[in-house]
């Protein structure tokens, strides 16, 4: 008999309504009061009788209940399924994820930075080496993504032309689907460089602000020491009519509402809130360079609650919500056989945070892939199934145990490895569900306006 899932959440929404979300399938839904009642009855009655003895409404409500995963048959293991597609995901080959630094070096100098003073620029014979990497792997590959990473990779605007292109031309004569993306500072991402990206399938920017202009300038200084803040803006006005563009705003405890309300109050002065994603990222002690501001950075606990009160204010400044419970089967590329950083010596890592470091690296791009190196399995063999709280927990779909970088190399424990779902799920999925009503009302009523 059917049974519900172990991954529902319920909450009450207004006097008629509960808003229901089930954090496997990832499907939110509004239900009136005699829904709920009608789901609680169903659940209470397949206990001891048989689907066929509901009645027709209760039998088209549970209809509506398994298509959202919210039920599942009673001799199916829900665990036991997500570890089965987690394992498609570990070892899938047909994916094939590449982080390239084209560069190290970098045009800012930001008092957190964990790349310091590193000038490496990718060589010819690096360059090579990627192209035979992926022409050694195309035929099989039903899809190719690129993220283009530094330093500043604008900085070697040259080498992501010339492996876009060959990338381009691979994915035509072996019929794989090429995307990429681009986490840059956004200073030099001028109207030009926009339009030669987007010839080129980069999709979507993420650049960084740390607050409004008077903290940025301080926090993201140019190396020369000049401000930053206006040029980015400028080029983010652009950039967001021809790509996704997404703020990353790194949050530590200098921040208040009030400063990232200045923040939105500029970004919205430059029509910036309906056209680009605002992220907010915990600030957190990683490196060595980073752990000279540890004191500041907020624990997982603490950060959650604060991102809620910043996730209002966006909701309030009519911003674009983009930061939902999507289900995962990894957490990140490093649970994935076929996901590399390549640094501009050509030597790979399994994670974004040890670019450039030769301490952790698992070979280099010319040579065979060595799957057995320690640098590759200690963050692949993290696997929450095999984590008691983390098979427990209501949220694994949607955090899948968190970092591995942080659970294993860093060491950080329990709580604080949790995504901040575990923590604010109920006031984000408010905040996400009214901002989703809002963007349908306003559709309605253009569409209103425009018959
Ligand atoms: S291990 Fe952590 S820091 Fe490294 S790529 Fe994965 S999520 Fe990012
Ligand atoms: S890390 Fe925490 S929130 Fe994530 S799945 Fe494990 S117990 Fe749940």
């Amino acid at each position: 008999m059917p049974t519900p899932s172990r991954y529902n959440h319920f909450q009450r929404w207004s006097e008629d309504h509960f808003l229901a979300f089930n954090a496997r399938s990832g499907a939110v839904a509004l239900m009136t009061n005699d829904n709920y009642e009608s789901y609680l009855r169903i659940v209470e009655h397949l206990k001891s009788a048989d689907e066929s003895t509901l009645s027709d409404d209760d039998k088209q409500l549970l209809m509506q209940l398994n298509h959202g995963k919210f039920m599942h048959p009673d001799d199916y293991d829900e665990l036991r399924s997500m570890q089965f597609q987690s394992r498609l995901a570990r070892y899938d080959t047909t994916d094939l994820g590449l982080v390239i630094a084209p560069t190290l070096a970098c045009n800012m100098a930001c008092e957190y930075c964990y790349e310091p003073n590193k000038q490496d620029r990718m060589t010819a014979a690096v360059v090579d080496g990627i192209i035979k990497f992926v022409e050694l792997r195309a035929a099989q590959l039903k899809s190719l993504n690129v993220a283009w990473y530094g330093g500043e990779p604008l900085l070697a605007m040259d080498i992501i032309e010339d492996l876009s292109e060959t990338f381009l031309d691979l994915s035509k004569e072996y019929h794989f689907k090429y995307d990429a993306s681009m986490i840059s500072n956004g200073y030099l991402l001028t109207k030009d460089k926009v339009d030669r990206l987007t010839g080129l399938n980069v999709r979507s920017v993420q650049v960084t602000l740390d607050g409004p202009a008077r903290t940025h300038d301080v926090k993201r200084p140019l190396k020369n020491g000049r401000g930053s803040f206006e040029t980015i803006l400028d080029n983010l006005v652009y950039a967001s009519t021809r790509m996704g563009a997404g703020v990353r705003v790194n949050v530590d405890q200098s921040y208040t509402t009030a400063l990232i309300a200045e923040l939105l109050k500029e970004l919205k002065a430059r029509d910036l809130h309906r056209r680009v994603g605002i992220y907010f990222g915990q600030l957190e002690p990683s490196t060595t360079v980073c752990a000279n501001i540890a004191e500041s950075c907020y624990g997982a606990i603490s950060f959650a609650g604060i991102e809620t009160e910043y996730y209002k204010l966006l909701l309030e400044g009519g911003f674009r919500i983009e930061k939902l419970p999507a289900p995962m089967a990894v957490f990140c590329m490093a649970q994935q056989i076929n996901g590399y950083v390549v640094d501009p010596k050509g030597n790979l890592t399994r994670c974004w945070n040890h670019v450039g470091d030769d301490k952790r690296t698992i070979g280099n791009i010319a040579d065979p892939i060595d799957y057995e190196h320690r640098n590759f399995t200690h963050l692949f063999d993290v696997d929450p199934y095999e984590i008691n709280e983390c098979r427990e927990c209501s949220v694994l779909p949607i955090c899948m145990g968190g970092c591995p970088d942080r659970r294993i190399v860093q060491g950080v424990k329990k709580d604080e490895l949790c995504q901040s779902w575990k923590f604010n799920l109920e006031p984000m999925l408010e905040t996400i569900a009214t901002s989703c009503m809002q963007a349908r009302q306003q559709a309605a009523t253009r569409k209103e306006m425009q018959s």
